[in-house]
């Protein structure tokens, strides 16, 4: 896909892990991993790219989507086609619901965790499957709090120790009130089995 065209690997920090950030619900990232094993590949111990480039649009629409759900999280994906498009598919962040039928296993809300409606899941990932079509990114919001991939979304992505879509790219948005501060990619690198950040 050439709007993921993977450049010459430069040296970069390795992804904080840790922050003064509640944690995403431990539970509750579960339904969201298990909904999206089924497609799940072993990968290749590939460096991984240094840079995804993401039409403005789609990084538009990403940027509309966190702001709308604030101060919740938002999740969802997006599919490339081979015209380069890149649809954004929005996943409803059901977290609330799960915390009010189960407040003590889902005991945070969707300000601090999210849980993707597993219908509209479904259908996404269906959909990135189809001929020309492909699973390029997922994507969540962190209302009040900085774009890092945390311990808890990396355990999200790697719920058997390594990816479950080792070639999407994880981005995150930290939005805090009325502005989006800034937007983070993050990618699986085979190599130092972890996730990297990557130029955006
Ligand atoms: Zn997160």
């Amino acid at each position: 896909m050439a709007a993921f065209a993977a450049v010459e690997r430069r040296p970069s920090p390795p992804v904080s892990a840790r922050s003064s950030r509640p944690a995403c619900d431990d539970a509750a990232s579960a339904i969201f991993s298990n909904a999206i094993m089924g497609e799940s590949t072993k990968p290749p111990a590939s460096a991984g790219p240094d840079e995804a480039r993401l039409p403005a649009e789609a990084v538009e629409e990403m940027r509309a989507h966190a702001l709308e759900c604030f101060p919740d999280e938002c999740c969802g994906v997006l599919i490339g086609s081979a015209d380069g498009a890149v649809e954004v598919r929005r996943i409803r962040n059901i977290q609330d619901q799960m915390h009010a039928r189960d407040p003590e296993r889902y005991p945070r809300t969707a300000r601090t965790a999210y849980v993707g409606d597993p219908d509209d899941l479904r259908d996404a990932l269906e959909s990135a499957d189809k001929p020309g079509r492909k699973l390029m990114a997922f994507y969540h919001s962190h209302p009040d709090h900085d774009a890092y991939f945390s311990e808890e979304d990396v355990a999200q992505a790697t719920p058997f120790g390594e990816p479950s879509y080792p070639d999407a790219l994880q981005i995150v948005i930290s939005v805090y009130g009325t502005s989006v501060k800034e937007i983070k990619g993050f990618a699986w690198s085979g190599e130092d089995e972890a996730f990297r950040e990557v130029r955006l």
